[in-house]
């Protein structure tokens, strides 16, 4: 019997924009307008900066293009030059890595733990001893799980080496009672198209050392030194988030916790209907995690469904899902570079798949996509 496709006309997606009912989004743009203030600056920047700051609670904030620049500007405050060694989790999306690279810099990859699927403090450990002259550490909070606050901070103060978080895909979640984002010498956030609130793309770069954010800003508009004329003394980059972009983004922080309740009820729901599946397990729940649920991930032991069988299925279905990152030591660009771990993020890559946790999901649809995975099994 041929195969009648879905009934839902829209395809179900992974995560995408959702602006707030109540139009705050358009409010801010739109004065925004008003003002003529379009670009490059304006009111929105500022105000944007410093809401977020307070809601992460944090001292500073610069709103820079994309998450990205927010990583590349933070290492460059932490002095990474050419040839420093920089270590990174591995089960990342590139973004996470590739700035590393921009600073003529070289990662080093650490493995992830089965308990949080974060950055493995054991094998932190070893490439601290394997590179005691590492100039920074790069950790990732991965859909919105956070890694072992505690023991990396601890670590890193051992070592005396600077901490930068990735924080992309976790803003909202928090590590016993503290945001993630706010643990490290810095911090970013990312507003990309799929991320839990989005600016249609930007970034935010944060830390307590409002000196260092001072000059972040200062290189993300090309340097330019006080003077009349165009005078450079160092090198810039154009990496400031336009006042449109910021006008969006006061917007959809105003509806932030909204965004993260509708995703936990998502994942608790994914977790009710289920959790009895043959060879399913769940995103690890640690008791000092309260994540904000961006991706709801599973892994899968099974012996005829895989990874890939799933999303496949689901694809037929008109039902977006996508296998977990690929780490970055596996990556043909990053081949050359050092690895520390074992295969904890390799099997997490195999096993795990990201299933659709858009907040604009009907509860129908939500029902929909339960019932199109229950039918492999
Ligand atoms: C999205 C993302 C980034 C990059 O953010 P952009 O704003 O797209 O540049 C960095 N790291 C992780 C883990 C991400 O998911």
């Amino acid at each position: 019997m041929e195969k009648t496709k879905s009934k839902v006309a829209q395809r179900i997606l992974l995560s995408s924009p959702h602006m707030s009912k109540e139009g705050y989004e358009q409010q801010f743009v739109q004065e925004a307008f008003e003002t003529n203030w379009i670009a490059p600056l304006g009111k929105n920047v500022d105000e944007f900066e410093k809401e977020l700051a307070r809601k992460v609670n944090i001292k500073a904030a610069a709103a820079l293009s994309s998450g990205t620049a927010a990583i590349h500007l933070a290492l460059k405050a932490a002095g990474v030059g050419v040839n420093d060694i920089v270590f990174c989790s591995t089960l990342t999306f590139s973004a996470t890595a590739n700035p590393i690279i921009y600073q003529n810099a070289k990662p080093v990859f650490i493995d992830s733990d089965e308990r949080t699927w974060n950055m493995c403090p054991a094998a932190l450990e070893a490439a601290f001893k394997k590179y005691p002259d590492v100039k920074a550490v790069v950790l990732v909070h991965l859909y919105g799980l956070s890694a072992d606050m505690d023991r990396i901070t601890a670590l890193c103060d051992k070592y005396n080496v600077a901490l930068i978080e990735d924080a992309a895909e976790s803003l909202g979640s928090y590590y016993k009672g503290q945001m993630t984002g706010t643990f490290g010498d810095f911090g970013i956030y990312s507003f990309n198209g799929n991320k839990i609130i989005t600016t249609s793309g930007g970034g935010m770069l944060v830390s307590n050392q409002d000196s260092r954010i001072a000059k972040a800003r200062f290189w993300s508009m090309q340097s330019r030194d006080q003077a009349r004329h165009y005078q450079h003394s160092e090198l810039g980059y154009n990496y400031r988030m336009s006042n449109i972009s910021a006008g969006i983004g006061r917007g959809q922080l105003m509806v932030l916790d909204q965004r993260v309740e509708k995703k936990r009820k998502i994942y608790e729901t994914y977790k009710r209907e289920l959790n009895g599946l043959e060879g399913i397990s769940f995103m690890p729940e640690n008791e000092w995690d309260e994540p904000n649920y961006w991706l709801s991930a599973i892994t899968l032991d099974h012996p005829v469904i895989t990874a890939e069988r799933l999303i496949e299925h689901l694809d037929e279905w008109n039902i977006e899902s996508r296998p977990v990152w690929k780490p970055m030591h596996l990556q043909p660009y990053f081949e050359g570079y050092d690895f520390i771990g074992t295969d904890v993020s390799e099997r997490l890559f195999e096993h795990g798949v990201c299933l659709p946790s858009d907040t604009k999901m009907s509860d129908e649809e939500l029902a929909y996509v339960v019932e199109k995975i229950k039918e492999l099994w």
